[in-house]
């Protein structure tokens, strides 16, 4: 039961073969017994998981077989960077070590309202802030494939907590590929949607114009059902966008005859690891059996996502993270004899040597004279990356290649470099500066670790990409496996 993909649980709660404080028990016993090894959870709370389990069974009893939500009493487990009402909400840092939110995010509150059960929120890196889990407050996730390698990150906790089998499915974030970066790491299926789609209401902000949820689960088909939940117009973000719900599933089961797939050309060059590459060749020919055409395409300006993320990114998270002052919630020093000194110890002692590096950074690219230098040219280069899209999709109806330029790499490996771990980041990054739906699904293994490969679409495309990825895995069974973990 365990191993089954969300769908597959719905059914099952639905048929009232298991109910869901059976199947919310099955999953807290694997948590308890895994969790101690992967690290992937910073809260587990099994009474208020099992008290939810049996409303979610009582309001199923109560429908008397009428229609419900298809995730009515599904366990699942948020990143702890959404606010959810009366649990520790840390971010993975210091700093909000001892935050219990009092009040739930518009994504903690739009997933109630569909009916899952809440049992956990997950570890990540501290304010989202990395791609391999190694800032977290709370120590590094594993990643499930091979406890010596990082599972990704910043959605690492959630990733492996799916990979494992510990939910069937969780949220992440996504502001550079932290949804689809920690996806392809540990063969899952994730999806970053447009920006605008999902409320950031209640999320902890990194870098706002970029920050994005997304849902995180075995299959494609699993993450639509997800989007259903989780998307919608929320009036307290005011980037939200109001328009007419949809049905991300309407298209999962179109053939993929004529889909034109755009392969550009500078996700395939240097920097790919050989053994990542022909494995996306060998997805990109099960596409090609599928009945979809192969285009070559250009994003000459790709190659300026990375830098033009670390002026912008930086820059709006030195601003986000300015509220940490230890007056009104969070970490405040223990001791200090003014007001300044208070300011001073409360954040050197509260933030973690990544944030501090993101926040010297934004200050000083949005300090005068370097304003126009560094960040207003940043948001030049933002809007070349956004055209470059543009030009791409008047000639493909998607776009493909590799999610990240390796598989998973050790602990260690990258943690002493800065850039060499920025550029984990280097294919999804993209799709964030030009606001684009991105998504990860897993499409082989190297050395015995997970590959993913990345389908980008056009603003709104989710149901296109969640097609082509459906149809890709009835065919395949590569988001099927699981890693064998022996506790
Ligand atoms: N790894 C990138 C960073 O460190 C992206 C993180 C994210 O998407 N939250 O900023």
């Amino acid at each position: 039961m365990i191993a089954a993909p969300l769908t597959e649980l719905s059914a099952a709660l639905a048929e009232k073969r298991i109910s869901s404080v059976e199947l919310v028990t099955l999953y807290l016993e694997r948590i308890e017994k895994l969790n101690p090894l992967l690290n992937a959870f910073i809260t587990i709370d099994r009474e208020k998981a099992l008290t939810a389990a049996q409303a979610a069974d009582a309001q199923r009893a109560r429908a008397k077989g009428e229609v419900v939500s298809p995730l009515l009493g599904i366990p699942f487990a948020h990143k702890d960077i959404f606010c959810a009402k009366g649990w520790r909400t840390t971010c993975a840092s210091r700093m909000l070590a001892n935050f219990v939110a009092p009040y739930d995010a518009h994504v903690v509150e739009k997933m109630a309202a569909a009916g899952v059960v809440m049992v956990g929120k997950t570890n990540m890196d501290e304010f989202a802030m990395g791609s391999s889990n190694e800032t977290s407050y709370f120590g590094p996730v594993k990643n499930p494939w091979n406890l010596d390698c990082v599972p990704g990150g910043s959605s690492g906790g959630s990733a492996a907590a799916v990979a494992a089998r510990l939910v069937p499915a969780a949220s992440g974030t996504d502001t550079g590929g932290s949804i689809r970066q920690p996806a392809a790491l540990c063969g899952i299926t994730g999806l970053k949607p447009t920006y605008g789609v999902v409320s950031r209401f209640g999320m902890i902000a990194f870098a706002s114009s970029l920050d994005q949820g997304g849902p995180m689960a075995q299959s494609a088909a699993d993450c639509a059902l997800l989007l259903n939940a989780m998307a919608g117009f929320d009036a307290r973000d005011s980037t939200s966008l109001d328009r007419p719900a949809e049905d991300y599933r309407r298209e999962l089961d179109k053939p993929l005859t004529g889909l034109r797939i755009g392969l550009p050309k500078e996700y395939f060059g240097a920097g790919l690891d050989a053994r990542v590459s022909a494995t996306i060749t060998e997805a990109l020919a099960e596409f090609r059996r599928l009945g979809a055409d192969l285009i070559d395409v250009s994003l000459p300006n790709a190659g300026l996502s990375v830098p033009a993320y670390y002026v912008i990114a930086p820059a709006e998270a030195s601003s986000n993270l300015a509220r940490y002052d230890g007056v009104r919630y969070g970490h405040r020093a223990r001791e200090y004899r003014d007001l300044i000194e208070m300011y001073e110890k409360t954040r050197a002692e509260g933030f973690g040597a990544e944030v501090k590096r993101r926040i010297l950074i934004g200050t000083y690219v949005l300090s005068h004279g370097y304003y126009d230098a560094y960040y207003l040219k940043a948001q030049k280069v933002r809007r070349l990356i956004a055209a470059d899209f543009s030009a791409a999709f008047a000639c493909c109806d998607l776009i493909m290649g590799p999610t990240t330029p390796t598989p998973a790499f050790r602990f260690g490996e990258k943690s002493a470099d800065p850039v060499a771990m920025y550029l984990s980041d280097i294919y999804t990054i993209a799709a964030n500066l030009a606001g684009l739906p991105g998504m990860s699904i897993p499409c082989g293994f190297v050395d015995g670790l997970p590959v993913g490969l990345q389908i980008i679409g056009p603003w709104f495309a989710e149901a296109r990409m969640l097609n082509a990825a459906h149809q890709y895995q009835l065919v395949t069974d590569w988001h099927r496996r699981i890693p064998p973990l022996t506790p």
